[in-house]
Formats: structure tokens, sequence, C-alpha cells
């Protein structure tokens, strides 16, 4: 013969049935052991006015439903996190300071059929609540290193890539026209072999955080390559995006870079590329073309912007704009105003 009163007690369960008064009339040890309550000092009493906050989650209701219709309910975890305030000790307490419950609310039938009594199973879901929030916050770091350059901590090519993607498909609604500019490091392979690879790197993330400093919140900033830098311009044009490069052109030229105690300045190349005339651009075919102004740019002589002069919508492949420090703007046409 199975001692009843003896499992119940085993359980690791919170078990407590009450009758339609809401009255306890069995509170086994699980409950004893998390609410401090001894069963002398609960049976008999009314189970709302014992744990008052029950009735702001509404269990009376919930109960009275179960002996009028004779069906399960259920108090989600989701919902509620818990129906006992019960201290969570088991784990870090910031993140959950109470034990996280699943409850379920069970008819009793007596032979006729009516229901006399409800078991309310109180289940401790603290470890799973606990996993599930560890791989939601696994997951968000995963994705969020996904779309970082681990060396300079902006946006890596692929990420620059999918931003670009979205601004188009918004600029493309709007029929506002998007640039693009593609920077590279005037004679980065002299920093290397000079100064050795180490402080290669560090031009690199310092170059990084001067471009980020001199970029407005919303032009988009990612590495393209080794010593190659991707920004979008949202919302301009060539002319706009030529003052922006101009901008980082100078800037860079003017700042002194520090390794091992020695002093040195760099320079850096900028070619441009824009939507006006095809907003249906890619991505690619954008920083494609960007690539080609970046070219004629180290050919002039580096140290200079080049950008596609646009004539009624259509780039003229021999006219161009430039900016720079060197003899490049003697060789070519000027910038216009
Ligand atoms: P140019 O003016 O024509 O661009 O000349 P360059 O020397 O900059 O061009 P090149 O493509 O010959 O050299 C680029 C160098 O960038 C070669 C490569 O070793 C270096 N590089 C690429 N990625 C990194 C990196 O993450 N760290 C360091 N330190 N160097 C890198
Ligand atoms: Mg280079
Ligand atoms: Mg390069």
């Amino acid at each position: 013969m199975i001692d009843y009163p003896q499992l119940v007690d085993n359980l690791s369960i919170g078990t407590i049935v009450i009758n339609r008064a809401l009255e306890v009339v069995l509170w086994n040890r699980w409950m004893e052991n998390h609410s401090h309550i001894p069963r002398e000092q609960i049976l008999g009493k009314v189970l709302t006015e014992e744990f008052p906050a029950l009735k702001q989650k509404g269990i009376p209701w919930k109960v009275q439903t179960v002996f009028r219709l004779g069906n399960f309910a259920f108090f989600s975890q989701k919902l509620h996190q818990f129906l006992f305030e019960f201290e969570n000790t088991k784990y870090f307490r910031p993140t959950l300071p109470y034990m996280q419950q699943s409850v379920t609310l069970v008819p009793l039938k007596g032979s006729d059929g009516t229901v006399e009594y409800v078991c309310i199973s109180i289940f401790d879901v603290t470890d799973s609540v606990l996993y599930q929030q560890q791989l939601i916050e696994s997951k968000r770091k995963v994705e969020e290193l996904s779309k970082i350059d681990e060396l300079t901590q902006i946006n890596n090519r692929r990420h620059l890539m999918t931003r670009l993607n979205e601004e188009l498909a918004v600029h493309e609604r709007s029929g506002c026209v998007l640039s693009v500019i593609l920077l590279d490091v005037d004679d980065f392979k002299n920093v290397n072999d000079l100064r050795g690879h180490i402080c290669g790197d560090y031009v690199l993330r310092k170059l990084a955080g001067i471009l980020t400093s001199q970029l407005r919140q919303y032009d988009i900033l990612g590495r393209y390559g080794g010593e190659e830098f991707g920004i979008v311009v949202p919302g301009g044009g060539i002319d706009q995006a030529l003052v922006v490069a101009e901008r980082l052109r100078s800037k860079v030229e003017k700042f002194t870079f520090e390794c091992d105690n020695n002093k040195f300045n760099i320079t850096i190349s900028l070619g441009l590329a824009s939507t006006r005339g095809n907003l249906q651009a890619t991505p690619q075919e954008l920083f494609k073309m960007a690539d080609e102004f970046l070219y004629r740019a180290k050919a002039s002589g580096r140290n200079c912007v080049v950008a596609p002069d646009y004539k009624d919508n259509h780039i003229s492949k021999d006219s161009i704009l430039c900016s720079g420090s060197r003899d490049v703007l003697n060789k070519t046409s000027p910038i216009s105003s």
C-alpha cells in the first residue's frame, strides 16, 4: 500500500490543496521549506489572506474557474515570473531575485464528478529560465561580434555592406541620393616595414578613431579590407561626400602618430561614388566605382580625394572632381563650388 502523504511530502514540487472557501487542507514539505510556514500554522487558513499578492495575480478567479468547469488551469512563468515570492537562493540574485515558477491548478473530483478541491502544483523552473537568459545573451553577443572588426572595433566589411544595403533600400524608396567613400592608407607597407606590424596595427586602430570622430552619427564607417575603410554617407550627393572626404583627408594629414617614441604622419587617398543616375545601384557596384576613383587618387600622387563629376546624371569618365594637398590639383579639374 503506497503511503500517499509521505509521497506528497517528498515531491520536489510545491503542493497545496484548497477547498471552495480557499482554505488550505494540504501543505507539503516543499511548501514549508520555501515559505518558512509550518503546516500547523496554515492548515484551515484562507490562502489568499495569508498571501494577499495572490489576489492581484488573479488566483481567486482562476481557482473558481477550476471549481466551476472542472478543467486544469495554468499560471505561466513567462507572464508572471512567480506565484509565491520565494527567494532564489541558488543563483546570481540580481538577474533572478525570486524563484521562477510555473504553476498548474488541478481539479480533484469526488465520486459524483463534482470538483471538491483544487490542487496547486508549483514547479521551480529557475534553472531553465536562467539557461534561456544565458542563451539569449550569448546569441546577442555572437551577433554583435559578427558585426565588429576585431582590430579596430568598428563595423566589419560584411556589416558595412549589410547597412549599405538597408540604406540603399530606404534611399531608393525616397528617391534620395546616397554616396560612399573608399579610403586607403598611402604607403602603408612602409609603416609596417619601417616601424613593425604592431605599430601598423596601432595606426589602423587610431585611424578608425579619427575617422569615427569626424563623421556624423548617421554616417556608417567600416573596415573594408587591410588598410582600407568604407564610409556610407546617407542622404548626401557627391558634393556633400566630397566635403566629408576632404575633412577626413586633412585631419589625418595633420595628425601626429606616435610609436615607440617615434613621431610620424600618414596620408590617405579617397575615392567617391554615388547613386546619382542609378538609384538601384548595388553595394558592390558602388564600392567598385569608388575603388576606380580611389585608384585615380593613387595614380594622381596620393593624399587626395577623387570623385566622379556628373553631367546630366551621367559620369563623364574624364571629368573628375579633386581635392588634396599635393600638386594633384594642378593636374586635374578643380572642385566645383
Ligand atoms: P598604396 O599607397 O598604394 O596603398 O601602398 P600601400 O603600401 O599602402 O599598399 P599595399 O597594398 O602594398 O600594402 C598594404 C599593406 O597593409 C600590406 C599589408 O601587410 C598591410 N596590412 C593589411 N592589413 C593589416 C593589418 O591588419 N595590420 C597591419 N599592421 N598591416 C596590415
Ligand atoms: Mg595603401
Ligand atoms: Mg590597400
